[in-house]
């Protein structure tokens, strides 16, 4: 079916879009389908992608072993409720999941999206803590942090942005430390961890658990931060036994050049929260992963169980998906991609800090950022983008790229070059 102008009119009128005013609707570009590293457009132009729709799209679109993974589940049921059920997409998807993630982490929440992965994160603390009979309900977390945008997930969100100031009295007042400053790859300082102990020092006996996004920050900012700060909040963590939550529902699944962000600081979280790639961007689905010991915990306490099942929880289709991609990730061809895609964009992206327009270049794994000193205008910017045939979508003074990892070099240069030009 091809798109009229009379169904993006109607588009334009009665349909939200991510972030989008009704009245004054940013435009919309019709995509009709989509093959491997390439959008195609209505009118037949095909756009290669920078995006991963997201974060999500790792092994590109429409793959053959993720179509035929969801056609054979279709076959059978695309869903059963998960209560007092259970079936085997679920099952090789958990054991999957648990055979891939440290040791400690055994016991796996299936739920619908990476903010309800936060959620079930943040009340499995909460139910932790109560189970232990103390009473601690507030959470530590990091500016510049992004985890969705469900109210228990904006609450930890970086209380800057809008979203605070919109639901003000609304949110739970939690506790936000300074950012990490030090670089990835600079010299550590240990001052970098100051704020962060300080606080934590000061409420330790308040603190349910500490939620961050490993190394790379990204909806915040797209920071990418010192592994070291990583390893001290883990210790001061295990010092005053507050758990720590990995929200890796980003940087998961080789995105940063490791299979988890937590690896570049040899860490181990008790609680992991796992989305997007998950499904390689078929369908939504999320994970949280925590250790016997929390999930016994909650188990023993006044509840009896812990207090969520959603009603699409373990949607057989999504497992299949997943551990139809996850599968393809145990081929460890995402390493050398993730490696070679870094290798490019560091050489075709870090010349541009250069440019008196930019203020900064920052690369990890498959993460390429363009920092420009000012906002852009998103809407000319996308139309120049999708003229140069490429599909790149910044925010902000960000121009990044995330491309899926079966990007060839010759695609990734025409994203880099688009870049380039923009970035002039
Ligand atoms: N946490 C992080 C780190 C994210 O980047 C996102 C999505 N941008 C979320 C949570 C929320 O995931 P979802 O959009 O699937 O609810």
């Amino acid at each position: 079916m091809s798109l009229s102008d009379d169904d993006l009119a109607f588009d334009q009128r009665h349909i939200w879009h991510p972030y989008t005013s009704m009245s004054h609707p940013l435009p919309c570009y019709p995509v009709e389908s989509a093959h491997g590293v390439e959008l195609q457009l209505a009118d037949g132009r095909r756009l290669i992608d920078g995006m991963s729709s997201w974060w999500a799209a790792i092994h590109g679109y429409n793959h053959p072993q993720l179509n035929q993974a969801a056609t054979q589940q279709l076959e059978k049921m695309s869903h059963v409720m998960f209560g007092g059920i259970t079936h085997p997409a679920a099952i090789a998807l958990c054991r999957q999941l648990i055979a891939m993630t440290p040791e400690a982490l055994q016991c796996v929440f299936l739920a619908d999206s990476g903010s309800v992965a936060v959620e079930v994160a943040l009340k499995m603390a909460l139910q932790y803590w109560q189970a232990r009979g103390e009473r601690r309900q507030r959470i530590l977390t990091l500016r510049h942090g992004y985890h969705g945008d469900t109210f228990g997930a904006m609450s930890v969100c970086d209380p800057d942005n809008s979203m605070h100031s919109l639901y003000q009295g609304y949110l739970a007042p939690h506790l936000f430390a300074t950012a990490p400053q030090r670089r990835f790859d600079e010299l550590w300082d240990e001052q970098d961890i100051a704020p962060f102990s300080a606080l934590l020092e000061q409420h330790s006996g308040e603190i349910a658990a500490v939620i961050l996004e490993p190394i790379v920050q990204g909806a915040g900012g797209m920071r990418i931060y010192h592994p070291t700060y990583l390893q001290r909040v883990r210790e001061l963590c295990d010092r005053h036994q507050i758990l720590l939550i990995a929200d890796e529902i980003a940087t998961g699944f080789g995105r940063t050049g490791k299979l988890f962000a937590c690896e570049h600081a040899g860490i181990v979280p008790d609680i992991l929260c796992l989305g997007k790639a998950l499904t390689g961007g078929y369908m939504t689905l999320s994970a949280t992963l925590t250790t016997r010991l929390v999930a016994e915990t909650i188990s023993n306490g006044a509840a009896g169980c812990f207090m969520h099942g959603p009603t699409f929880m373990g949607n057989p289709l999504a497992c299949a998906v997943a551990s139809a991609s996850l599968s393809l990730l145990a081929e460890n061809r995402w390493q050398q991609q993730v490696a070679a895609i870094e290798s490019q964009l560091r050489q075709q992206l870090m010349p541009l800090a250069a440019l008196p327009k930019v203020a900064d270049v920052r690369v990890l794994g498959a993460i390429g950022v363009v920092e420009m000193r000012e906002p852009m205008n998103v809407a000319a910017l996308q139309r120049e983008f999708v003229e140069r045939g490429v599909w790149i979508r910044p925010f902000g003074k960000l121009i990044y790229l995330m491309p899926p990892y079966i990007i060839t070099p010759e695609q990734l240069t025409r994203l880099t070059a688009a870049i380039a030009a923009a970035a002039e």
